[in-house]
């Protein structure tokens, strides 16, 4: 049997080297709440920020919560974009909605 040390492990060796860092402080208690539900949304959607900001779960908890929601609307894929937003090279560029008592 494996240890929760090796199973976390083997979780992070299967999650795209881009989010590995994120969603292992995460799962550390490292990061803010915050950046855990981010975390929690791109692993439920593939690591797609599109596919997060276009869910449509909303008897999800997360769903009022979850980032990039001013991305709704785009296309999750750049070839029916035409763009270059499927790259998500750029994590900093995307927005989260604001942080209670945080303005937008
Ligand atoms: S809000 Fe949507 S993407 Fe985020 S965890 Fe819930 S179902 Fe998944």
């Amino acid at each position: 049997m494996k240890t929760p040390d090796e199973r976390m492990a083997e979780y992070l060796g299967a999650t795209p080297i881009k989010y590995r860092g994120q969603i292992e402080r995460a799962m550390r208690k490292e990061g803010s709440p915050r950046q855990a539900i981010k975390a929690k949304c791109l692993d439920c959607s593939g690591f797609n920020r599109v596919e997060v900001a276009n869910c449509t779960v909303i008897l999800c908890p997360l769903h009022p919560w979850r980032p990039y929601q001013d991305e709704k609307g785009i296309s999750s894929t750049p070839e029916a974009r035409g763009d270059e937003l499927g790259d998500e090279t750029d994590e900093e560029g995307m927005s989260d909605p604001p942080e209670a008592g945080e303005t937008a």
